[in-house]
């Protein structure tokens, strides 16, 4: 039997990924390893029965007593903590999937990378802050990865076959999120509640934020540069409402191969578990009669200057994706607790740029993982003291 962990298996990654597994025969076709979560302790809990995991692990200590209690009679071990849920990802397993959500995802997909195997990887965060490192450590343990992002996911699929050195552009598509065509003025005084609207796709908190203000697309687009290896100048974003078409790869014949479907992850997140083969998935068919047009729009970089940040970010390089990525999580932590406004997300991570370009910050001579941190630490002081807030301990 497969062995299978799922890291984040409480969030909307992970739900859809224990789905799949559920329906792909549970228990009785995989050999479930880890199964970690944060505060959603019961819905762990009742994940960790139903597929019989050999260790369930919360990120937070204070949640243990609840998880052990909640656990209790099964065997299934109980754990807590950061630590904990590395030791759970050093597990050996065939496949993993990274669904923690924001930088948290870096250790634990860097653990999980170290037994080989497959790591479906949905935590965009770990590529765009350690790129380069997480590459390395795959191909120096003879780990696949496999993009779960369903813009990734999508070119992945279209590039099957393919050489990436015909490859004229890799598009993209972006549903634009719930302020698609608002005024500038009016995003700017967007609350939490409305950005976390998204109109196509039901997704965790942060990256529907991450959606309205396109920080999300400025992510993906560092993340295909680091995964797929191709310059800034062969990443295009356009904005597809419908978000039908999951993104698409222009080849120097002129050709353009799409990925299509319904707006539901299961796509992209089955094509990794029944990856090289295609499985039965449960979403729905795609009616095109019945949708009758799809649409398609430039993105504008004005009211979404995420975008060119993300094209300034691959131009400094180095470390510049884990300032890029620190610094709006921070803003992104700020906005949500209504200390910023929506659109001064933007501006306190362009100043985190500007003061990582000055201070040279992001020049790495070598990149590991203490250069990581160190720059997501100094990026995420950084932004805290512009913002006005009092230091995290
Ligand atoms: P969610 O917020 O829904 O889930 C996040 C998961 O991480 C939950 O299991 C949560 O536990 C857990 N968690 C929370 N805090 C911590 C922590 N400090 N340490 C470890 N685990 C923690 O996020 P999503 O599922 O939406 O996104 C997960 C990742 O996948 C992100 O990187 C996102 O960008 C990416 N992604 C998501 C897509 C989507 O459709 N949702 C699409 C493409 C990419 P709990 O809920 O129990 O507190
Ligand atoms: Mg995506």
């Amino acid at each position: 039997m497969r062995r299978v962990s799922v890291f984040g298996a409480t969030g909307s990654i992970g739900c859809n990924t224990v789905d799949l597994l559920r329906r792909q025969g549970g228990a009785g076709a995989f050999d479930v390893v880890a199964l970690s979560g944060g505060h959603n302790i019961a819905l762990l809990a009742e994940q960790a029965r139903d597929l019989n995991a050999e260790i369930a692990v919360t990120a937070y200590p204070e949640h243990l007593d609840d998880l052990r209690n909640a656990l209790k009679g099964t065997g299934i071990i109980a754990a807590a903590g950061d630590e904990a849920i590395a030791e759970a990802a050093a597990r050996p397993t065939d496949w993993a999937m990274s669904a923690i959500g924001g930088y948290a995802g870096l250790r634990p997909g860097l653990a999980l990378l170290e037994h080989g195997g497959v790591l479906a990887l949905a935590n965009k965060e770990s590529l765009v802050a350690a790129g380069p490192l997480m590459l390395a450590e795959a191909a120096r343990h003879k780990a696949t990865i496999l993009p779960v992002d369903s813009e990734h996911s999508a070119i992945f699929q279209a590039l099957v076959g393919e050489d990436i050195n015909r490859v004229q552009r890799l598009i993209l598509t972006a549903s634009g999120g719930p302020f698609r065509d608002w005024s500038a003025e009016r995003i700017a005084r967007a609350t939490p509640e409305q950005a976390m609207a998204h109109p196509n796709w039901q997704m965790g908190q942060m990256i529907s934020v991450d959606s309205a203000s396109m920080f999300n697309k400025a992510l993906e687009m560092i993340e295909a540069k680091e995964f797929y290896g191709v310059g800034a100048e062969r990443i295009e974003v356009i904005v597809h409402p419908q978000s039908i078409i999951h993104s698409m790869v222009a080849f120097i014949d002129g050709s353009i191969m799409a990925h299509m479907g319904t707006p539901d992850m299961r796509f992209a997140i089955g094509y990794a578990l029944n990856w090289p083969e295609r499985g039965n998935l449960p979403v729905a068919p795609l009616d095109l009669a019945a949708m009758g047009r799809l649409d398609f729009e430039a993105p504008d970089e004005d009211r979404f200057p995420a975008l060119r940040l993300a094209r300034r970010v691959m131009a400094m390089g180095g470390l510049a994706g884990a300032v890029f990525n620190a610094a709006k999580e921070v803003a992104y932590d700020a906005f949500m607790a209504r200390q910023i406004g929506f659109a001064d997300m933007a501006v306190y991570v362009e100043r985190a740029l500007d003061s990582a370009e000055s201070r040279g910050d992001h020049n790495a001579t070598t990149f590991d993982l203490d250069n990581v941190i160190g720059a997501d630490r100094a990026a995420r002081i950084a932004t805290r003291e512009a913002i006005g807030l009092r230091q995290a301990s």
